[in-house]
């Protein structure tokens, strides 16, 4: 039960209105500490990393670890490929071992973006029980928010949404709503609740079929979260409050200590930090309790 792709977790929790948190880790310590976090919530949970420190860790030594925590780990853990854009490497990534994977063509004109996504459906599926997410629109960086989440255009168009869908074949599909990565600039970012509402009005109004990814967790007001989970949202992806925390915690820990030569103990204070924030946001979507 416990090595799961991310569509299984994610139907249950758009029925039962909560969502799955897709935490980003860079290493060992970082996984450990997200799915330790996991465990005591008793939450199912996305492991995700981006292709670079897949590429730099390697992708077999991530799904070794992943698959070594998750198999004795009493709740559904999924290991998610982040805004891969090749799509020979989110094939590479599917033969290694991942259990979901994100193939971004978003930036490609719009007849290509399904070709590419198609073709990592397609060979995902026949390799395994791995399910597939691609996304429609621009999710900018943060710079860009407010031009982005103004421009009906680079928005995810909900009738275009459908066919994509359709067309692709894709398993989870992450629609652009004007949510950025990074840290938002302001304390109230344009977001267009309505338009995940309307997407998944049209793609899940009758059943759940195809869940929604909201990206650009980070900064989020909590009050977006719970109106966007109510839209459909059930999986949030968190990467630059983790970077953070782990570059903090660092720094804090060593500036403390300065004369000290004990690596393990910054790895603890790191975890520690680590588990303290994926606990919170587990709560905040509702996942707590849920696995
Ligand atoms: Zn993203």
């Amino acid at each position: 039960m416990s090595i799961v792709n991310a569509r299984e977790i994610m139907l249950e929790a758009a029925q039962g209105k909560y969502a799955v948190g897709a935490f980003n880790i860079t290493n060992l310590i970082q996984m450990e500490a997200v799915i330790e976090a996991a465990i005591e919530k008793k939450a199912p949970l996305i492991v995700q990393t981006s292709v670079k420190p897949s590429k730099f860790l390697g992708r077999q030594v991530l799904v070794a670890i992943y698959r070594t925590l998750a198999e004795s780990a009493p709740i559904p853990i999924c290991l998610h490929l982040d805004h891969c854009t090749d799509v020979d490497y989110c094939k590479q990534c599917s033969d290694a071992g991942y259990t979901n994977i994100m193939i971004d063509a978003s930036k490609q004109n719009y007849e290509e973006n399904i070709r590419q996504s198609k073709q990592v459906v397609e060979y995902a599926h026949s390799v395994g029980d791995i399910s597939v997410e691609a996304e429609l629109g621009t999710v900018s960086g943060v710079e860009d928010q407010i031009k982005v989440a103004e421009d009906e255009a680079a928005l995810a168009n909900p009738v275009q949404a459908a066919e994509f869908v359709e067309r692709t074949g894709v398993d989870i599909f992450a629609p652009a709503i004007g949510t950025a990565h990074g840290v938002y600039k302001t304390k109230n970012p344009k977001v267009d609740f309505e338009r995940l509402g309307k997407i998944n009005q049209i793609l899940n109004g009758s059943g759940v079929k195809t869940p929604l990814v909201v990206h650009g967790g980070t900064g989020l007001p909590e009050d977006y979260i719970k109106r966007l989970i109510e839209m459909g949202g059930a999986k949030f992806n968190v990467s630059t409050e983790l970077k953070h925390t782990l570059i903090d915690a660092t720094y804090d820990y060593i500036s403390g200590k300065r004369e000290e030569y004990d690596p393990g103990k910054i790895d603890i204070a790191v975890k520690d930090a680590i588990r303290g924030v994926v606990g919170r946001w587990i709560d905040t979507l509702g996942s707590t309790g849920k696995a």
